[in-house]
């Protein structure tokens, strides 16, 4: 009889690295390629033109449709003479990933070709999106959704496609995507931050801020992918027991990469520096068979689009090398699973890095303003952050093995930690000294420039200070981090207007301004200090301090997303003008509904799994066993027959007791499936799956898991967590 696992896994042992074809010339010749550059759209677009567009993207301004009929009639021509025949608007519904829906750039009509690529078809398309989520949206406002062309991020081909951002909107304007609400958040932040600076510098215009993340991801071969219906249909391994070896050695981490995972990132590389994303850093992570890709940060719009759009060449690349690439946050239980850390700061027009040391003490006291306003933004809003990560997928990741843990709190480090109390117990005569030229002195937070470089780690933190940024280590890896980098620049901005507020009325007052800005500073260090934890976040101490402390430690995600909804995550986010009350609630409701769906899935792959596959391939061992029993029975004596049949008897029980437990486990699971998909509403229904079927899928798994023990390997269908994560 033909075993589907062995035949995947002769497969997957005889594959050679595949050929990558290198692109001419240097990085730099083929850098953004395939990518509509200011720079190419100067060749294309007339420099009249172009200087309108280009101010009104750098302000914020919308683009007139007449500058958008001239710009479109350039896209086009650079497509086409890059042999392009189609165009997409290419956009983030809140499903996650990327949605695209293709037209030819031409149309027949009466016999005669017509070019369709016109200003209006890059400036707004209704696709048919009806199939979209909404969360009740579409049916409150208007039916209908459209898509329009966010200018500040450039167009890209792929293959003979065109590609243009956009954003995703309902007819009325409600945001049905996370572009939308994410450029609002910037123009908030820019707005918010600039006034700040003021304070500091009158020459600040503009600030952006900007992200960096690392794309962390597992490769598993193609075969025995297709051989694991789990992690097919769901991306993660409902069952499996450990491998003897996984991680404890650490020899993965930072080793040298297998030649044919190098191939793929290679090409992998290659295609992205093409798509204009500066990839930086490749390696080895934690786990067998995990990796890691980062790129040069750039500015927060563009980078998010950049980390979708590597997470879509990733997959057509993978399957070019006979991989699957799993973006899953947890395809494996009990090692390492995968985020994507979100290395997040502001800056200005000015070029300077806001959450940077400075080097004089009035640039160190804007930096420990805006690092300040950061702490206050994050403690007030602890619970929306968290709220912004978690999913049915990052549930599985979040205070498991050397993941962040599910109470979103700051590392400092001891330097940052040490400035902060010096200036918490100094009196304002010692810490500002203003000499007779009006040049201020910053006494005790003359904060030394090595800091730079001395960025402890500490990689329990879910968010931690890293010299110059904080990095947000919460986020998932399947993840739109457009979530959670909109929550964050949404609560600092709103932080920010709170602080200009309080200094301007004491300033309006008579206060001497430095004199207020340190006084303000000074009371939010105290006020901030629940946030700040640089201890060990994966400890049990941490739990209970940390709810003494008064964080979020909520750790059901149904529950976690109704932090959207509180008072203070709604009026946040309409102060900032980034969600309405409405958009939030919708957003909620899709996130209520994909999590029933994911698990709703998940839990029936399961029972399939472990009837059709775990159970049969149990009978038949056992079926062996007794078999084989009565053969030694009827060859020698009953005396001999009891030992020698001892181990027999011993397994078809286990074997019958594991069964039983797993069908028994299958009805009550199904049941709860049903009691759940009664609930009323999302929310509901999503309470229920976590808290009923959830627990009944680990109970099951157990079951499969020690049953995976004892069946013969031969009779085993299933690939095994050490072939899926250590044949490459
Ligand atoms: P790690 O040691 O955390 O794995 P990496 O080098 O893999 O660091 O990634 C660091 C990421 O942080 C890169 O994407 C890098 O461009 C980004 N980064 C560096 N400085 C800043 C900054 N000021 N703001 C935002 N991101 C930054
Ligand atoms: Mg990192």
């Amino acid at each position: 009889m033909s075993n589907i696992r062995f035949d995947a896994l002769k497969m997957a042992f005889d594959r050679k690295p595949a050929v990558v074809e290198e692109p001419e010339g240097k990085v730099k010749d083929y850098f953004a390629s395939d990518v509509f550059t200011r720079e190419k759209m100067k060749e294309y677009i007339a420099q009249d033109v172009l200087d309108q567009l280009f101010d009104d993207v750098d302000n914020g301004r919308t683009i007139h449709r007449d500058i958008a009929g001239v710009v479109a009639i350039g896209i086009r021509k650079w497509a086409m003479d890059r042999g392009a025949t189609h165009f997409t608007h290419w956009f983030q519904p809140l499903t996650g990933g990327t949605a695209e829906k293709h037209d030819a750039f031409f149309t027949l009509k009466n016999g005669t070709l017509l070019e369709e690529f016109s200003g209006e078809s890059l400036y707004q398309q209704e696709p048919d999106a009806s199939s979209f989520p909404s969360g009740g949206i579409r049916n409150t406002f208007e039916a209908r959704g459209y898509s329009a062309w966010d200018p500040s991020s450039p167009v890209f081909l792929i293959g003979d496609t065109l590609c243009i951002p956009t954003v995703f909107v309902a007819y009325t304007g409600e945001a049905l995507d996370y572009k939308t609400p994410l450029i609002r958040s910037t123009a908030s932040l820019c707005h918010a931050a600039r006034e700040v600076c003021a304070y500091f510098d009158k020459q600040v215009k503009h600030v952006h801020a900007n992200l960096g993340w690392e794309q962390e991801y597992f490769l598993v071969d193609e075969a025995l992918y297709n051989a694991r219906p789990d992690l097919m249909l769901t991306g993660r391994t409902l069952m499996g027991h450990n491998s003897a070896k996984s991680q404890q050695l650490e020899d993965h981490y930072f080793g040298a990469i297998p030649a044919r995972v190098l191939a793929f990132m290679r090409e992998l590389e290659y295609e992205a520096l093409k798509a204009g994303i500066p990839v930086r850093t490749r390696h080895n992570e934690v786990a067998p068979n995990q990796f890691e890709m980062a790129p040069i940060f750039e500015e927060v719009n563009l980078a998010n689009d950049h980390n979708l759009l590597v997470m879509s060449i990733m997959e057509r690349v993978a399957e070019k090398h006979h991989f699957r690439v799993l973006l899953h946050e947890k395809p494996y239980a009990g090692v390492n699973g995968s985020g994507k850390h979100c290395n997040w700061s502001m800056s200005t027009n000015t070029g300077i890095n806001l959450l940077a040391p400075g080097k004089n003490p009035y640039q160190n006291l804007q930096f420990i303003t805006f690092l300040v306003n950061v702490l206050m933004a994050v403690q007030r809003h602890n619970g929306l952050l968290k709220a912004s990560i978690v999913s049915a997928t990052n549930e599985h990741r979040l205070g498991a093995n050397e993941a962040p843990p599910a109470i979103i709190s700051v590392f400092l480090g001891k330097q940052i930690s040490e400035v902060l109390d010096k200036l918490e117990h100094a009196k304002a005569e010692e810490a500002i000294i203003i000499n007779a030229k009006k040049e201020m002195k910053l006494g005790v937070a003359n904060i030394p420039e090595i800091l730079l470089d001395n960025t402890d780690r500490n990689r329990t933190s879910p968010f931690a200070f890293t010299g110059n940024r904080f990095e947000f280590r919460a986020v998932g890896s399947s993840a739109n981090c457009g979530a959670a980098m909109l929550a964050l620049n949404a609560a600092v901005a709103d932080q920010l207007m709170l602080f200009k507020q309080e200094v301007d009325a004491r300033i309006d007052k008579g206060e001497a301004k430095e004199r207020v800005l340190f006084d303000v500073i000074k009371k939010y260090i105290v006020a901030c200090k629940a946030i700040r934890f640089d201890g060990n976040g994966y400890s049990e101490e941490w739990k209970t301090e940390a709810e003494k402390r008064g964080l979020d430690c909520e750790t059901s995600v149904p529950v976690v997303i109704d932090r959207y909804l509180s008072d203070s995550s709604i009026n946040m986010f309409e102060r900032t003008g980034v969600l309405t009350h409405a958009e939030l609630q919708s957003r909620c409701e899709v996130k209520w509904e994909t999590y029933v769906k994911k698990l709703q899935i998940e839990s029936r792959v399961m029972g399939d799994l472990v009837v059709n596959h775990v159970l049969p391939a149990a009978k038949r061992y056992q079926t062996m066993l007794l078999q084989n029993v009565l053969a030694v029975k009827q060859v020698f004596s009953a005396d001999e027959t009891a030992s020698l049949n001892a181990m027999d008897y011993i397994i078809i029980k286990q074997i019958e007791e594991h069964s039983g437990a797993i069908l028994d486990g299958v009805e009550r699971m199904t049941e709860a499936r049903h009691k759940a998909n009664r609930q009323p509403d999302e929310r509901s229904k999503a309470v229920a799956y976590h808290d009923t079927v959830l627990p009944l899928m680990a109970e099951i798994r157990a079951h499969a898991d020690a049953l995976e023990l004892i069946v013969d390997d031969e009779l085993w269908t299933l690939p095994k967590y050490r072939e899926l994560m250590f044949i490459h």
